[in-house]
Protein backbone atom coordinates (compact mmCIF):
# COMPACT_ATOMS: atom_id res chain seq x y z
CA UNK A 1 0.00 0.00 0.00
CA UNK A 2 1.52 3.54 -1.10
CA UNK A 3 1.90 6.34 1.57
CA UNK A 4 -1.06 8.18 -0.11
CA UNK A 5 -3.54 5.56 0.10
CA UNK A 6 -3.22 4.38 3.46
CA UNK A 7 -2.96 8.55 4.62
CA UNK A 8 -6.16 8.14 3.22
CA UNK A 9 -7.33 5.55 4.83
CA UNK A 10 -5.60 6.48 7.63
CA UNK A 11 -7.99 9.97 7.50
CA UNK A 12 -10.70 8.71 6.54
CA UNK A 13 -11.44 7.23 9.49
CA UNK A 14 -9.86 4.34 9.91
CA UNK A 15 -8.95 3.90 13.17
CA UNK A 16 -10.39 1.04 16.05
CA UNK A 17 -12.84 1.61 18.87
CA UNK A 18 -11.11 3.30 22.57
CA UNK A 19 -10.29 0.37 24.62
CA UNK A 20 -8.95 1.67 27.59
CA UNK A 21 -7.55 0.13 30.69
CA UNK A 22 -9.65 1.17 33.94
CA UNK A 23 -8.26 2.84 36.57
CA UNK A 24 -11.08 1.84 39.39
CA UNK A 25 -8.86 -1.47 40.44
CA UNK A 26 -5.61 0.65 41.45
CA UNK A 27 -5.22 3.18 44.69
CA UNK A 28 -2.45 5.90 44.74
CA UNK A 29 -1.85 7.97 48.02
CA UNK A 30 -2.56 11.56 47.97
CA UNK A 31 1.31 11.61 49.25
CA UNK A 32 3.96 8.81 49.98
CA UNK A 33 6.63 9.04 52.75
CA UNK A 34 10.23 7.76 52.60
CA UNK A 35 10.59 3.45 52.86
CA UNK A 36 13.21 3.52 55.64
CA UNK A 37 13.75 0.98 58.08
CA UNK A 38 10.70 -1.42 56.76
CA UNK A 39 8.07 1.91 57.17
CA UNK A 40 6.92 4.86 55.43
CA UNK A 41 8.26 8.15 57.32
CA UNK A 42 8.13 11.94 56.67
CA UNK A 43 10.94 13.44 55.01
CA UNK A 44 13.33 15.36 57.52
CA UNK A 45 13.17 18.47 55.40
CA UNK A 46 9.03 18.33 55.26
CA UNK A 47 9.38 18.86 51.51
CA UNK A 48 7.23 16.97 48.91
CA UNK A 49 6.97 17.57 44.97
CA UNK A 50 4.34 16.52 42.82
CA UNK A 51 4.65 13.89 40.38
CA UNK A 52 2.36 14.41 36.79
CA UNK A 53 0.25 12.29 34.42
CA UNK A 54 2.47 13.38 31.29
CA UNK A 55 -0.77 12.01 28.85
CA UNK A 56 -3.27 14.57 30.95
CA UNK A 57 -0.73 17.35 33.04
CA UNK A 58 -2.58 16.25 35.95
CA UNK A 59 -0.80 15.76 39.64
CA UNK A 60 -1.28 11.86 40.32
CA UNK A 61 0.53 12.21 44.04
CA UNK A 62 3.14 13.90 45.94
CA UNK A 63 6.10 12.26 47.12
CA UNK A 64 9.18 13.09 49.75
CA UNK A 65 12.30 14.96 48.86
CA UNK A 66 15.10 12.76 50.38
CA UNK A 67 17.75 15.29 51.95
CA UNK A 68 21.50 14.54 53.08
CA UNK A 69 19.67 13.23 56.56
CA UNK A 70 17.33 11.18 55.00
CA UNK A 71 19.81 9.46 52.93
CA UNK A 72 22.27 9.09 56.10
CA UNK A 73 19.14 7.40 57.78
CA UNK A 74 18.71 5.13 55.32
CA UNK A 75 22.29 4.11 54.90
CA UNK A 76 22.33 3.64 58.26
CA UNK A 77 18.98 1.48 58.57
CA UNK A 78 20.85 -0.89 55.30
CA UNK A 79 24.14 -1.43 57.30
CA UNK A 80 21.78 -2.32 60.72
CA UNK A 81 19.72 -4.96 58.09
CA UNK A 82 23.15 -6.30 56.44
CA UNK A 83 25.05 -6.48 60.16
CA UNK A 84 22.17 -8.30 61.23
CA UNK A 85 19.45 -10.32 59.86
CA UNK A 86 20.13 -10.23 56.55
CA UNK A 87 23.80 -11.67 56.39
CA UNK A 88 22.87 -14.50 59.67
CA UNK A 89 20.15 -15.57 57.46
CA UNK A 90 20.55 -18.71 55.66
CA UNK A 91 21.29 -18.20 51.41
CA UNK A 92 18.05 -20.11 50.77
CA UNK A 93 15.94 -18.14 53.15
CA UNK A 94 16.83 -14.72 51.25
CA UNK A 95 15.66 -16.31 47.93
CA UNK A 96 12.24 -17.30 49.59
CA UNK A 97 11.99 -13.70 49.60
CA UNK A 98 12.46 -13.01 46.27
CA UNK A 99 10.28 -15.54 45.18
CA UNK A 100 7.37 -14.18 47.63
CA UNK A 101 8.11 -10.60 45.63
CA UNK A 102 7.90 -12.28 42.58
CA UNK A 103 4.51 -14.04 43.02
CA UNK A 104 3.21 -10.58 44.83
CA UNK A 105 3.83 -8.79 41.50
CA UNK A 106 2.56 -11.48 39.45
CA UNK A 107 -0.44 -11.02 41.82
CA UNK A 108 -0.92 -7.63 41.28
CA UNK A 109 0.93 -7.07 37.66
CA UNK A 110 -2.83 -5.57 36.52
CA UNK A 111 -2.30 -2.75 38.99
CA UNK A 112 1.40 -2.27 38.55
CA UNK A 113 1.26 -2.19 34.43
CA UNK A 114 -1.78 0.82 35.07
CA UNK A 115 0.13 2.88 37.67
CA UNK A 116 3.69 2.32 35.67
CA UNK A 117 1.12 3.99 32.66
CA UNK A 118 -0.40 6.55 34.24
CA UNK A 119 3.03 7.98 35.61
CA UNK A 120 5.52 7.68 32.74
CA UNK A 121 2.80 7.89 29.50
CA UNK A 122 4.20 4.31 28.29
CA UNK A 123 1.40 2.28 26.99
CA UNK A 124 -0.18 -0.02 28.46
CA UNK A 125 0.47 -2.79 26.24
CA UNK A 126 4.19 -2.42 27.13
CA UNK A 127 3.87 -1.85 30.80
CA UNK A 128 1.30 -4.87 30.98
CA UNK A 129 3.58 -7.41 28.28
CA UNK A 130 7.16 -6.47 28.85
CA UNK A 131 7.68 -4.16 32.38
CA UNK A 132 5.94 -5.46 34.77
CA UNK A 133 6.44 -9.88 33.71
CA UNK A 134 10.48 -8.69 33.25
CA UNK A 135 10.21 -7.47 36.47
CA UNK A 136 8.83 -10.33 38.04
CA UNK A 137 11.29 -12.59 36.10
CA UNK A 138 13.90 -10.97 37.35
CA UNK A 139 12.92 -11.21 41.01
CA UNK A 140 12.53 -14.93 40.33
CA UNK A 141 15.82 -15.35 38.09
CA UNK A 142 18.01 -14.20 41.10
CA UNK A 143 16.07 -15.74 43.95
CA UNK A 144 16.95 -19.30 42.30
CA UNK A 145 20.53 -17.94 42.66
CA UNK A 146 20.72 -16.69 46.20
CA UNK A 147 21.79 -19.96 47.64
CA UNK A 148 24.02 -21.11 44.48
CA UNK A 149 26.33 -18.46 44.51
CA UNK A 150 29.34 -20.53 45.11
CA UNK A 151 28.53 -22.78 41.50
CA UNK A 152 28.35 -19.09 40.00
CA UNK A 153 31.86 -19.07 40.97
CA UNK A 154 33.59 -22.01 41.61
CA UNK A 155 36.49 -22.46 43.20
CA UNK A 156 36.00 -18.57 44.91
CA UNK A 157 34.61 -17.60 47.72
CA UNK A 158 31.77 -15.51 47.04
CA UNK A 159 31.18 -12.42 49.52
CA UNK A 160 28.59 -9.93 48.85
CA UNK A 161 30.13 -6.20 49.52
CA UNK A 162 27.61 -4.57 52.08
CA UNK A 163 25.45 -1.67 51.50
CA UNK A 164 24.58 -1.15 47.56
CA UNK A 165 23.48 2.65 46.37
CA UNK A 166 21.13 2.48 43.46
CA UNK A 167 20.33 5.05 40.85
CA UNK A 168 17.93 4.68 37.92
CA UNK A 169 16.17 6.86 35.27
CA UNK A 170 12.28 6.90 34.36
CA UNK A 171 12.04 4.69 30.74
CA UNK A 172 11.73 1.53 33.11
CA UNK A 173 10.86 2.47 36.59
CA UNK A 174 10.06 -0.74 38.18
CA UNK A 175 11.71 -2.58 35.81
CA UNK A 176 15.18 -0.92 36.33
CA UNK A 177 14.61 -1.29 40.09
CA UNK A 178 14.06 -5.17 39.89
CA UNK A 179 17.03 -5.09 37.49
CA UNK A 180 18.95 -3.49 40.67
CA UNK A 181 17.35 -5.00 43.52
CA UNK A 182 17.05 -8.62 42.75
CA UNK A 183 20.82 -9.51 41.80
CA UNK A 184 21.93 -7.76 45.00
CA UNK A 185 19.65 -8.57 47.95
CA UNK A 186 20.26 -12.12 45.92
CA UNK A 187 23.65 -11.79 46.72
CA UNK A 188 23.71 -11.16 50.15
CA UNK A 189 23.70 -6.78 49.79
CA UNK A 190 20.99 -4.63 51.44
CA UNK A 191 20.45 -1.81 49.42
CA UNK A 192 18.60 2.20 49.07
CA UNK A 193 17.65 2.76 45.62
CA UNK A 194 16.09 6.16 44.42
CA UNK A 195 13.83 6.01 41.45
CA UNK A 196 13.75 8.74 38.79
CA UNK A 197 11.99 11.90 40.03
CA UNK A 198 9.26 11.64 37.10
CA UNK A 199 8.46 8.41 37.64
CA UNK A 200 8.00 7.38 41.74
CA UNK A 201 4.96 5.97 41.68
CA UNK A 202 5.74 2.14 41.39
CA UNK A 203 8.59 2.15 43.08
CA UNK A 204 6.72 3.28 46.68
CA UNK A 205 3.84 0.35 45.74
CA UNK A 206 7.47 -1.98 45.27
CA UNK A 207 7.96 -0.25 48.89
CA UNK A 208 4.62 -1.58 49.94
CA UNK A 209 5.08 -5.21 48.30
CA UNK A 210 8.41 -5.37 49.96
CA UNK A 211 6.80 -4.80 53.03
CA UNK A 212 3.74 -7.21 52.61
CA UNK A 213 6.70 -9.73 52.09
CA UNK A 214 7.88 -9.40 55.42
CA UNK A 215 11.69 -8.63 54.43
CA UNK A 216 13.77 -7.83 57.49
CA UNK A 217 12.99 -4.14 57.96
CA UNK A 218 16.22 -2.01 56.51
CA UNK A 219 16.78 -4.60 53.51
CA UNK A 220 15.46 -2.61 51.30
CA UNK A 221 15.11 1.36 51.62
CA UNK A 222 13.63 3.69 48.88
CA UNK A 223 14.14 6.91 48.83
CA UNK A 224 12.76 9.81 46.16
CA UNK A 225 13.98 12.63 45.18
CA UNK A 226 16.00 14.29 42.16
CA UNK A 227 20.00 14.55 41.10
CA UNK A 228 21.24 15.87 44.58
CA UNK A 229 18.99 12.84 46.72
CA UNK A 230 20.87 9.91 43.92
CA UNK A 231 24.66 11.68 44.52
CA UNK A 232 24.28 12.22 48.03
CA UNK A 233 23.37 8.43 47.76
CA UNK A 234 26.45 7.84 45.55
CA UNK A 235 29.08 9.87 47.55
CA UNK A 236 27.62 8.52 51.11
CA UNK A 237 31.03 7.12 52.99
CA UNK A 238 28.98 4.24 54.21
CA UNK A 239 27.88 2.91 50.56
CA UNK A 240 29.99 -0.23 49.01
CA UNK A 241 28.54 -0.42 45.60
CA UNK A 242 27.03 1.81 43.15
CA UNK A 243 24.70 0.92 40.78
CA UNK A 244 23.73 3.97 38.18
CA UNK A 245 21.86 3.71 35.47
CA UNK A 246 20.48 6.76 33.47
CA UNK A 247 23.01 9.75 31.37
CA UNK A 248 26.25 9.46 30.37
CA UNK A 249 26.23 12.85 31.64
CA UNK A 250 25.48 11.65 35.04
CA UNK A 251 27.42 9.04 34.59
CA UNK A 252 30.68 10.72 33.94
CA UNK A 253 30.21 12.98 37.30
CA UNK A 254 29.64 9.90 39.00
CA UNK A 255 32.63 8.40 37.81
CA UNK A 256 34.63 10.99 38.64
CA UNK A 257 33.37 11.45 42.03
CA UNK A 258 34.07 7.76 42.82
CA UNK A 259 37.63 8.24 41.11
CA UNK A 260 40.18 6.99 44.93
CA UNK A 261 37.05 5.54 46.72
CA UNK A 262 37.36 1.55 47.10
CA UNK A 263 33.44 1.59 46.08
CA UNK A 264 32.85 -1.33 43.21
CA UNK A 265 30.47 0.40 40.68
CA UNK A 266 28.50 -0.25 36.94
CA UNK A 267 27.19 2.18 35.26
CA UNK A 268 24.48 1.85 32.60
CA UNK A 269 24.24 4.94 30.42
CA UNK A 270 23.43 6.05 27.23
CA UNK A 271 22.93 4.45 23.66
CA UNK A 272 22.86 5.08 20.07
CA UNK A 273 21.90 1.91 18.27
CA UNK A 274 22.20 1.12 14.66
CA UNK A 275 20.06 -0.83 12.98
CA UNK A 276 21.94 -2.12 9.93
CA UNK A 277 19.54 -3.79 7.37
CA UNK A 278 20.98 -6.16 4.21
CA UNK A 279 19.47 -6.09 1.46
CA UNK A 280 18.60 -10.15 1.12
CA UNK A 281 16.91 -9.10 4.75
CA UNK A 282 13.32 -9.83 5.10
CA UNK A 283 12.18 -6.54 4.23
CA UNK A 284 8.52 -6.44 6.10
CA UNK A 285 9.53 -8.22 9.28
CA UNK A 286 12.86 -5.78 9.17
CA UNK A 287 10.31 -2.81 8.89
CA UNK A 288 8.28 -3.80 11.90
CA UNK A 289 11.56 -4.37 14.06
CA UNK A 290 12.57 -0.84 13.29
CA UNK A 291 9.27 0.45 14.64
CA UNK A 292 9.27 -1.44 17.34
CA UNK A 293 13.30 -0.34 18.02
CA UNK A 294 12.55 3.39 17.86
CA UNK A 295 9.16 4.20 17.79
CA UNK A 296 7.39 2.22 20.75
CA UNK A 297 7.90 3.31 23.99
CA UNK A 298 8.41 6.79 22.50
CA UNK A 299 12.02 5.88 21.99
CA UNK A 300 12.25 6.01 25.37
CA UNK A 301 14.62 3.46 25.44
CA UNK A 302 18.76 3.23 26.51
CA UNK A 303 19.24 0.75 23.60
CA UNK A 304 16.60 2.24 20.95
CA UNK A 305 17.42 2.02 17.59
CA UNK A 306 17.69 5.48 16.82
CA UNK A 307 20.56 4.94 13.62
CA UNK A 308 19.10 2.51 10.61
CA UNK A 309 21.88 1.76 8.31
CA UNK A 310 19.96 0.76 5.11
CA UNK A 311 21.72 -1.30 2.07
CA UNK A 312 21.46 0.88 -1.06
CA UNK A 313 19.60 -1.13 -3.13
CA UNK A 314 16.64 -1.60 -0.57
CA UNK A 315 16.82 2.04 0.81
CA UNK A 316 14.32 3.28 -1.06
CA UNK A 317 11.72 0.17 -0.05
CA UNK A 318 12.58 0.51 3.52
CA UNK A 319 12.16 3.67 3.58
CA UNK A 320 8.27 3.68 1.71
CA UNK A 321 7.53 0.84 3.76
CA UNK A 322 8.85 2.81 6.92
CA UNK A 323 6.41 5.61 5.83
CA UNK A 324 3.47 3.78 5.34
CA UNK A 325 3.48 1.76 8.81
CA UNK A 326 4.27 5.03 10.62
CA UNK A 327 1.01 6.57 9.47
CA UNK A 328 -0.93 3.40 11.30
CA UNK A 329 0.56 3.88 14.26
CA UNK A 330 -1.71 5.45 17.07
CA UNK A 331 -0.06 8.04 19.11
CA UNK A 332 -2.53 8.75 22.15
CA UNK A 333 -3.65 7.80 25.91
CA UNK A 334 -1.59 5.00 27.45
CA UNK A 335 -3.93 2.98 28.85
CA UNK A 336 -5.32 2.40 25.43
CA UNK A 337 -4.92 -1.31 24.88
CA UNK A 338 -4.33 0.21 20.83
CA UNK A 339 -1.70 2.74 21.12
CA UNK A 340 1.56 2.19 19.87
CA UNK A 341 3.50 5.47 21.05
CA UNK A 342 2.18 7.27 24.51
CA UNK A 343 2.75 10.56 25.97
CA UNK A 344 6.56 11.48 26.10
CA UNK A 345 7.51 11.17 29.90
CA UNK A 346 8.34 15.20 31.11
CA UNK A 347 7.66 18.46 29.50
CA UNK A 348 11.72 19.11 29.62
CA UNK A 349 12.15 15.98 27.49
CA UNK A 350 9.54 16.56 25.02
CA UNK A 351 11.65 20.37 24.69
CA UNK A 352 14.70 18.07 24.34
CA UNK A 353 13.11 16.35 21.44
CA UNK A 354 11.42 18.98 19.36
CA UNK A 355 15.32 20.90 19.95
CA UNK A 356 16.89 18.23 17.96
CA UNK A 357 14.06 18.16 15.82
CA UNK A 358 14.89 21.76 14.47
CA UNK A 359 18.58 20.69 14.92
CA UNK A 360 18.04 18.21 12.31
CA UNK A 361 16.30 20.56 10.00
CA UNK A 362 18.83 23.29 10.45
CA UNK A 363 21.40 21.04 9.80
CA UNK A 364 19.73 20.19 5.83
CA UNK A 365 18.12 16.84 6.99
CA UNK A 366 14.87 16.24 5.34
CA UNK A 367 12.08 15.22 8.19
CA UNK A 368 9.29 13.30 7.64
CA UNK A 369 6.45 12.63 10.56
CA UNK A 370 3.56 10.40 11.15
CA UNK A 371 0.40 12.38 9.98
CA UNK A 372 -2.42 11.16 12.57
CA UNK A 373 -3.81 13.46 15.38
CA UNK A 374 -2.41 13.88 18.49
CA UNK A 375 -4.10 14.51 21.66
CA UNK A 376 -4.72 18.72 22.87
CA UNK A 377 -3.70 17.96 26.14
CA UNK A 378 -0.10 16.45 28.27
CA UNK A 379 3.16 15.43 26.58
CA UNK A 380 3.57 14.26 22.94
CA UNK A 381 5.75 13.57 19.71
CA UNK A 382 4.43 12.01 16.14
CA UNK A 383 7.03 9.43 14.91
CA UNK A 384 9.66 11.14 13.29
CA UNK A 385 12.52 9.96 10.63
CA UNK A 386 15.29 12.39 9.11
CA UNK A 387 16.70 11.25 5.47
CA UNK A 388 19.66 13.53 4.07
CA UNK A 389 21.88 13.08 6.66
CA UNK A 390 25.61 12.35 7.39
CA UNK A 391 27.78 11.11 9.82
CA UNK A 392 28.84 13.97 11.49
CA UNK A 393 25.34 15.36 12.56
CA UNK A 394 24.12 15.69 15.79
CA UNK A 395 20.98 13.46 14.73
CA UNK A 396 23.26 11.09 14.14
CA UNK A 397 25.67 11.34 17.11
CA UNK A 398 23.01 11.95 20.02
CA UNK A 399 21.29 10.56 21.64
CA UNK A 400 17.59 11.80 21.91
CA UNK A 401 15.42 9.64 23.46
CA UNK A 402 12.73 10.18 21.41
CA UNK A 403 10.71 8.66 18.71
CA UNK A 404 13.21 9.91 15.96
CA UNK A 405 15.05 7.79 13.64
CA UNK A 406 18.46 8.92 11.71
CA UNK A 407 18.42 6.77 7.95
CA UNK A 408 21.66 6.46 5.75
CA UNK A 409 22.84 3.86 3.60
CA UNK A 410 25.79 2.00 2.75
CA UNK A 411 26.54 -0.39 -0.14
CA UNK A 412 28.98 -2.62 1.34
CA UNK A 413 29.25 -4.58 5.01
CA UNK A 414 32.80 -2.70 5.85
CA UNK A 415 30.90 0.52 5.34
CA UNK A 416 27.64 -0.10 7.31
CA UNK A 417 30.28 -1.84 9.79
CA UNK A 418 32.71 1.15 10.07
CA UNK A 419 29.28 3.75 9.99
CA UNK A 420 27.91 1.76 12.55
CA UNK A 421 30.64 1.78 14.51
CA UNK A 422 31.46 5.54 13.99
CA UNK A 423 29.51 6.74 17.51
CA UNK A 424 31.06 7.75 21.16
CA UNK A 425 28.33 4.85 22.33
CA UNK A 426 28.54 0.84 21.92
CA UNK A 427 25.25 -0.53 23.82
CA UNK A 428 23.32 -2.07 21.44
CA UNK A 429 22.45 -2.87 17.68
CA UNK A 430 20.62 -4.99 15.35
CA UNK A 431 21.67 -6.99 11.83
CA UNK A 432 19.07 -8.15 9.66
CA UNK A 433 20.13 -10.64 7.25
CA UNK A 434 19.46 -14.32 6.10
CA UNK A 435 23.21 -14.78 5.70
CA UNK A 436 24.48 -16.82 9.19
CA UNK A 437 28.04 -15.75 7.91
CA UNK A 438 27.17 -11.81 8.03
CA UNK A 439 25.44 -12.17 11.08
CA UNK A 440 28.63 -13.60 12.69
CA UNK A 441 30.93 -10.97 11.20
CA UNK A 442 28.92 -7.85 12.08
CA UNK A 443 28.32 -9.49 15.52
CA UNK A 444 32.03 -9.94 15.84
CA UNK A 445 32.72 -6.70 14.85
CA UNK A 446 30.11 -4.51 16.12
CA UNK A 447 31.69 -2.31 19.16
CA UNK A 448 28.12 -2.94 21.71
CA UNK A 449 27.43 -5.16 24.52
CA UNK A 450 23.95 -6.78 22.74
CA UNK A 451 23.19 -7.53 19.10
CA UNK A 452 19.92 -8.54 17.99
CA UNK A 453 19.77 -10.64 14.91
CA UNK A 454 17.03 -10.33 13.02
CA UNK A 455 14.67 -9.22 15.56
CA UNK A 456 15.45 -5.70 18.41
CA UNK A 457 14.75 -5.37 21.65
CA UNK A 458 14.54 -8.41 23.54
CA UNK A 459 15.02 -8.92 27.31
CA UNK A 460 15.78 -11.72 29.54
CA UNK A 461 16.85 -12.07 32.78
CA UNK A 462 19.34 -14.41 32.03
CA UNK A 463 21.35 -12.66 29.18
CA UNK A 464 23.87 -9.98 30.37
CA UNK A 465 23.46 -6.38 29.39
CA UNK A 466 26.08 -3.51 29.62
CA UNK A 467 27.65 -1.39 27.55
CA UNK A 468 31.34 -0.29 25.67
CA UNK A 469 32.89 3.04 25.41
CA UNK A 470 30.51 5.89 26.31
CA UNK A 471 27.72 3.39 27.15
CA UNK A 472 28.82 2.18 30.53
CA UNK A 473 31.06 0.18 32.54
CA UNK A 474 30.20 -3.73 33.96
CA UNK A 475 27.33 -5.85 32.92
CA UNK A 476 24.30 -6.57 35.03
CA UNK A 477 21.92 -9.39 34.38
CA UNK A 478 22.61 -12.92 34.00
CA UNK A 479 25.26 -14.61 35.89
CA UNK A 480 27.51 -11.86 35.06
CA UNK A 481 24.90 -9.30 37.05
CA UNK A 482 26.01 -11.45 39.92
CA UNK A 483 29.52 -10.63 40.15
CA UNK A 484 28.75 -7.06 40.11
CA UNK A 485 27.42 -7.12 43.62
CA UNK A 486 30.46 -9.62 44.99
CA UNK A 487 33.62 -9.98 46.43
CA UNK A 488 35.26 -13.44 45.09
CA UNK A 489 37.78 -14.49 47.61
CA UNK A 490 40.34 -17.28 46.61
P1 LIG B 1 19.62 10.98 34.15
O1 LIG B 1 21.06 10.63 34.11
O2 LIG B 1 19.23 12.39 34.01
O3 LIG B 1 18.99 10.50 35.54
C1 LIG B 1 19.06 9.16 35.97
C2 LIG B 1 18.93 9.13 37.47
O4 LIG B 1 20.07 9.77 38.05
C3 LIG B 1 17.71 9.86 38.03
O5 LIG B 1 17.20 9.12 39.12
C4 LIG B 1 18.30 11.18 38.51
O6 LIG B 1 17.57 11.78 39.55
C5 LIG B 1 19.68 10.75 38.99
N1 LIG B 1 20.72 11.78 39.00
C6 LIG B 1 20.77 12.94 38.30
N2 LIG B 1 21.93 13.60 38.58
C7 LIG B 1 22.61 12.83 39.48
C8 LIG B 1 23.87 12.95 40.12
N3 LIG B 1 24.67 14.00 39.92
N4 LIG B 1 24.27 11.97 40.96
C9 LIG B 1 23.49 10.87 41.15
N5 LIG B 1 22.28 10.71 40.59
C10 LIG B 1 21.85 11.67 39.74
O7 LIG B 1 18.92 10.06 33.08
P2 LIG B 1 17.38 10.01 32.69
O8 LIG B 1 17.08 11.19 31.85
O9 LIG B 1 16.55 9.76 33.91
O10 LIG B 1 17.32 8.66 31.84
C11 LIG B 1 17.60 8.60 30.50
C12 LIG B 1 19.02 8.11 30.28
O11 LIG B 1 19.18 6.83 30.87
C13 LIG B 1 19.33 7.91 28.81
O12 LIG B 1 20.60 8.42 28.54
C14 LIG B 1 19.32 6.39 28.63
O13 LIG B 1 20.08 5.92 27.57
C15 LIG B 1 19.83 5.95 29.96
N6 LIG B 1 19.47 4.56 30.22
C16 LIG B 1 20.42 3.59 30.12
C17 LIG B 1 20.10 2.26 30.35
C18 LIG B 1 21.14 1.17 30.26
O14 LIG B 1 20.87 0.07 30.71
N7 LIG B 1 22.31 1.43 29.71
C19 LIG B 1 18.79 1.91 30.69
C20 LIG B 1 17.83 2.91 30.75
C21 LIG B 1 18.19 4.24 30.53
Amino acid sequence: MSTESTKLAFNDGWQYAPAPESTDHISIDEQYGLFIGGEFVAPESGRYFETVNPATEQTLSSVSLASAADVDLAVKAARKAYNGAWSKMAAADRGKYLFRIARILQERAREFATIESLDGGKPIRESRDIDIPLAAAHFFYYAGWADKLEYAFPGRRPVPLGVAGQVIPWNFPLLMAAWKIAPALACGNTVVLKPAETTPLTAMKLAEVIRDAELPPGVVNILTGAGETGAEIVNHPDVNKVAFTGSTEVGKIIQRSLAGTDKKYTLELGGKAANIIFADAAIDEAVEGIVNGIFFNQGHVCCAGSRLFVQESVAEEVVRKLKDRMETLIVGDPLDKNTDIGAINSASQLETIQSYLKVGQDEGAEMYQGSGSLPEQGYWCRPTLFTGVSQSNRIVQEEIFGPVLAIQTFRTLEEGLTKANNTPYGLSGGVWTDKGAKIFKMTQQIRAGVIWANTFNKFDPTSPFGGYKESGVGREGGLHGLGAYLKLET
